[in-house]
Formats: structure tokens, sequence, C-alpha cells
């Protein structure tokens, strides 16, 4: 028995993930279902994602109404395990997403609001390539929310309201059919982002993935032209096994690091940023809020969530 366990280990391919972000932690997690050993390199001196990680975050916005139609379909997809997977579920909150074009919007904005209401409602397939369509599940003991509908009027956005704030929405959501082109999707929310991405490194970790903090990857190790290994900065090395790969997920890094590591131009990705504003609200201001959709400006980028439960509130500007 012990020998067969050590000859199938033998077999196993043993991959290196770079960066523990929501991309890594992901990559291993469906390696190592297919059985695969992996190992995490990470920069952060605990292994995490660094506090610097775009997934390191208080709350990122999940939704499937994109107007790619296969990033759409991927989210889609990605919501039903939101919404059901013991893992991921206890960090998802369908609050609903109100996209809305403010008073000064782009020439296709009304386009974009008839586009993102047909991606919410489009059918999508499942992933395995069979043709089967996919069906949406809703949380356990719940009902699938409605549908993405479009906003005629200040009435209808007051409904997308808690009644505590409907009175205090402001200039920038009146006007809905009028100056404004608007639709709420309702299934849709947000995700405790850096919590949900902490806890999925903690299941590759029970599933048997090996994590390396403090490992800054610098150089790729190369045998006849094959990638073979990595080298971090401290002079750290680790191999794959078995025709395991060296898998990249270093997020806005990954730029740079592909230079570094010598890629041929021109590099796959470019970072881009975005600036974020944390208020801490009140107790009374925190349960104004509760259970608010998520507000994005598409005109101008600007979003805003409902606070989360320390009572801090995000808004994102613009990406530069
Ligand atoms: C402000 C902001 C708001 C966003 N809002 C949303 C949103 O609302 N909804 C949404 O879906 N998406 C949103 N995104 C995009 C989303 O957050 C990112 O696409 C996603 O988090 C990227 O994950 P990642 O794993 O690729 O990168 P990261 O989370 O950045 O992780 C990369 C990891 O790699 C590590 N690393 C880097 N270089 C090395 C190296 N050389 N050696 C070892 N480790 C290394 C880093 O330390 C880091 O931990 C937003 C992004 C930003 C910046």
């Amino acid at each position: 028995m012990a020998a067969s366990t050590t000859s199938a280990a033998a077999q196993t391919p043993h991959h290196l993930v770079v960066g523990a972000g929501v991309f890594g932690v992901s990559t291993a997690l469906h390696l190592l279902a297919r059985g695969h050993a992996v190992t995490l390199l990470e920069r952060s001196p605990d292994g995490r994602a660094a506090v610097d990680a775009a997934s390191n975050d208080v709350n990122k916005i999940i939704r499937a109404d994109y107007q790619d139609k296969h990033y759409a379909a991927l989210a889609k997809r990605a919501i039903s395990a939101w919404r059901t997977s013991p893992l991921y579920a206890p960090f998802y909150h369908e609050v609903g997403l109100l996209l809305h074009s403010g008073p000064r919007p782009p020439k296709d904005g009304r386009a974009y609001v008839q586009n993102g209401i047909a991606r919410a409602h489009a059918e999508v397939l499942e992933s395995d390539g069979a043709g089967v369509p996919f069906v949406e599940t809703p949380a356990p003991g719940c009902e699938l929310p409605p549908k993405a509908r479009q906003l005629k009027s200040d009435a209808d956005t007051d409904a997308c309201f808690p009644p505590s704030l409907r009175d205090q929405l402001g200039a920038a959501l009146r006007d809905m059919g009028g100056s404004q082109s608007a639709y709420v999707n309702p299934r849709a929310g947000w995700a405790e982002a850096g919590n949900a991405t902490h806890a999925a490194l903690r299941e590759a970790v029970r599933l048997g993935a090996r994590v390396e903090g403090s490992a800054v990857v610098t150089s790729l190790l190369r045998e006849g032209g094959i990638v073979v290994g990595v080298r971090a900065e401290d002079g750290r090395e680790w191999r794959t096994q078995q025709g395991g790969k060296v898998v990249i997920c270093a997020g806005a890094w990954a730029h740079d690091l592909l230079r570094r590591l010598g890629a041929p131009a021109p590099h796959p990705c470019t970072p881009s940023a975005q600036s974020v504003i944390l208020l801490q609200l009140d107790d009374e201001q925190r349960a104004a809020f509760r259970s608010a959709p998520v507000v994005l400006n598409f005109s101008t980028g600007f979003y805003i969530f409902e606070p989360d439960e320390h009572g801090v509130l995000k808004c994102v500007g613009a990406a530069h």
C-alpha cells in the first residue's frame, strides 16, 4: 500500500503557481481537484494575497451583465457557485446592482443599458463544451431574485433601495428614463474579496497545497529550453515535477515580471489602477445603508457599495 501510494505520488504532476491572489488560489484549487500537486509561491510574508493585491479588498462587485458575452457567461456560472458553495457563499451578498448613466450620458448610453439587460437575461451553456444549457441555482432555501429590468422613473429607482434611504438619494440618482438611462440587476451584488480569497487558500492547503511566503519570484529555471522551476530573489529555488507547469498569477505585477522573466514582447497584459475611498460610518448610517444595491455610474466608472459589517463604506473612482 505504501509503495503504491509512493509511486502514485511520484507520477503526479507538481505545478508551481506564482501569486496567491484569486487567480492563483483558484488555479491551485482546480489543479488539486484534478489530483495534481501544487506549491503556491507568494511574495507576502504570510503567503496570503498581499495587502496590496487587488484580490485582498473589502469587497468586489459580482455581476453577470458584462457587455462582453464570454465574460458574462463565465460570471453567470460563477454566481451560482457564489450562492451555493459552502466555501464561497458566506462571503457573497446578493443585494443587486444598479447601473446608471449619470446626467451626462455617453452617446451609446441607451445601447449600454439594453445590452446589459440582454446579457443578464441571456441563456448560457455549461462549461463542459457539451452544449447543455446552464441552469442558474438559487441560494439554499431561496428563490432566484428577479431578472434585470430597466429603470424608467424615480419611483422605479426608489423601489431598489431600503425605505431608510429613499428620501436621501440625491440628484445623481434622479431622472431615470429622462436625462438618465439605467437598469437594476437583482442577480448581482458584492463579495468579501479578501475574506473569500483567504478562505480559498485555506481550502487549497487543506487539500494538500504547499504555500511558500516571502517568495518573490524573479527568474525561471530552464533545462534544455524547458521551464522546470523558479528562483526567488533570496536564492531559494523550486522545481516542477512530472511535467508540472509554472503558472504566473501575479496580477498587476505580471507585466513587469514577464518582462523580467524574458517573455517575448508584446507583453499580454497591462496593469491599470482605480482610486478607492474607504469611509467609516457610524452605527445609524450603517443601518440605513444595509442591503442597498451596489450603484455604478457607467459613464464615469464611479461605484459605491453598502457598508461592510464594520461600517466601512467603499467608493471607487475611475480607472487609470
Ligand atoms: C480597485 C479595484 C477594484 C476592482 N473591482 C472589481 C470588482 O468590483 N469586481 C471584479 O470582478 N473585479 C474587480 N477588480 C479586478 C479584480 O480585483 C482583479 O481582476 C483580481 O483581484 C486579480 O486577481 P489576481 O490574482 O490576478 O491578482 P492579485 O490579487 O493582485 O494577486 C497577485 C498576487 O501575486 C503576488 N505576486 C506578484 N508578483 C509576485 C512575484 N514575483 N512572486 C511571488 N508573488 C508575486 C502578489 O503579492 C499578489 O498577492 C478590481 C480591481 C481593482 C484594482
